[in-house]
């Protein structure tokens, strides 16, 4: 991978600036990438290389990398009420109008949206809302969550634990006691010889179920997925999984909450990724493309028996003890209600279906020229490939060659952005692509796997 910044800023960088999920000292040997300008689907680094990003920043830029009507949505409102609150009464109209728009959207019929300012934060929400509302219900043991392996859920000490991924944990000595986690629905590498998807499907529900009576059903308060696993894999679960996890959910009286935060507005072929795969969710966090991600702002969606039971737990005079400074920021707020307006306006869903069909197609066909791709995998624009050492027998690559990465570095060298999940490679490009920019993402994947096939076959 070539750096091509200015020094200036890079050595500044190196002393100064801390990044996430980097390594320290091979950051400090190879430096950063300088990412100056963003037009549409495409970023451009200070030597004025064009890329396209085919992961949206991070899975959230759905209109863009510059969008001018959220510019001025942004401007407007700064102009107008650079800050204020939501604590203490305190409201707006935007504020008001887009927690009605929220609920409406998400179906979540008598419900209540609650603001935030990150994913972690709304995870975080949806897990004191889930223990508020046992508590009310005379069941303060049920405490613990299930999450899933692979799961990502954030950074936060509680959305950590709920991620079910070794390198979220291992420097922090994490999970918290009470999280624990459940098998990934991950048809690829779970499906056993000769068995149906429903038969697989089945096989995870009773082991769930047998998972909770062995923990106590009534220690168990929530059960937290992702609809379509993001950075986890790009793992579609199989159709008959959620309704069949539901059923053993009700049947302990565990909530089941919706981490939307990637499926969310339109990145699957529908407006959430819970109507994808059939998910019925007491709560969904959002955050993301819920303003392609031009300002931090995240929302717990809860359906109307969680406001009630924290309307009961106050009844004799408490606040909710909970809030951010920046929970329904005005021109956060302004921002998302503008995507969502453009997201209307341009029939994202429909536009997503689309291009996530001509680009599924594109990859399908390179897919049967390479001996490198396992399978093609996910729904709308949010597409996996998963490259693998022996096509007939599934078998990964040692993880120690880190052919993922290999695959990043010379996909950017190629002019594409992509995500490495292990050696899967995670395509998610903002949602407005046009038909030429699936194409050009398409060609220059190609390109990038033959430059790899050369190097690991
Ligand atoms: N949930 C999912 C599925 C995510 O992909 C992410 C971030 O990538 C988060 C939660 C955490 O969001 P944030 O980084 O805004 O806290």
């Amino acid at each position: 991978m070539t750096h091509p910044f200015s020094n200036a800023t890079a050595a500044r960088d190196i002393a100064f600036h801390v990044h996430s999920q980097t390594n320290p000292r091979l950051f400090e040997e190879q430096g950063p990438l300088i990412v100056t300008r963003g037009e549409g689907t495409r970023i451009y680094d200070a030597a004025g290389k064009e890329y396209i990003d085919a992961m949206a920043g991070l899975w959230c830029a759905s209109l863009g990398f510059s969008n001018a009507r959220l510019a001025t949505a942004a401007a407007a409102q700064y102009s107008q009420l650079g800050f204020y609150h939501t604590f203490f009464h305190r409201t707006g109209d935007a504020v008001a109008s887009l927690a009605e728009k929220l609920v409406d959207l998400t179906g979540m019929i008598g419900g209540k949206a609650y603001f935030a300012t990150s994913g972690s934060e709304a995870n975080e929400t949806m897990v004191k809302l889930a223990w508020v509302y046992h508590t009310v219900r005379g069941k303060p043991t049920k405490r613990k969550i299930i999450a899933r392996d692979r799961a990502f859920h954030g950074s936060t000490i509680a959305a950590a634990s709920m991620c079910g991924l070794e390198f979220m944990h291992r420097e922090f000595g994490l999970p918290l006691p009470g999280f624990v986690h459940a098998a990934a629905p991950y048809p690829y590498r779970g499906m056993v010889e000769g068995e149906s998807e429903a038969a697989f499907a089945q096989r995870l529900a009773d082991d769930l179920e047998r998972q909770i009576v062995q923990e106590g059903p009534d220690s168990i308060a929530a059960f937290i997925a992702e609809p379509i696993y993001a950075g986890g894999g790009i793992i579609v679960p199989p159709r008959a999984y959620f309704p069949k996890i539901q059923a053993v959910l009700e049947k302990y009286d565990i909530l089941c909450l919706d981490d939307e935060i990637v499926c969310g507005f339109g990145r699957t072929g529908a407006w959430f990724g819970k109507d994808t795969v059939g998910m019925k969710p007491q709560m969904m966090a959002l955050a993301k493309g819920l303003s392609s991600g031009h300002f931090p702002i995240s929302a717990v969606v809860m359906a109307p028996e969680i406001y009630e039971a924290l309307r009961s737990f106050n009844a004799n005079g408490g606040n909710f003890g909970h809030g951010f400074t920046n929970s329904g920021h005005p021109v956060g707020v302004a921002v998302a209600s503008e995507a969502i307006r453009i997201y209307e306006e341009l029939d994202i869903v429909g536009h997503v279906d689309r291009m996530g069909a001509r680009l599924r197609s594109h990859f399908d066909a390179i897919a049967k020229s390479s001996d490198l791709v396992g399978e093609v995998r996910g729904a709308g624009l949010m597409l996996g490939i998963e490259l693998v050492a022996d096509k007939p027998g599934r078998k990964p690559f040692a993880p120690e060659r880190k052919v993922g990465a290999m695959f990043d570095r010379i996909a950017y060298d190629n002019g594409l952005v992509t995500r490495c999940m292990g050696d899967v490679l995670g395509f998610s490009p903002p949602l407005i692509v046009s038909e030429a920019d699936v194409d050009h993402i398409a060609e220059r994947f190609e390109r990038s796997l033959r430059d790899l096939e050369r190097y690991v076959l």
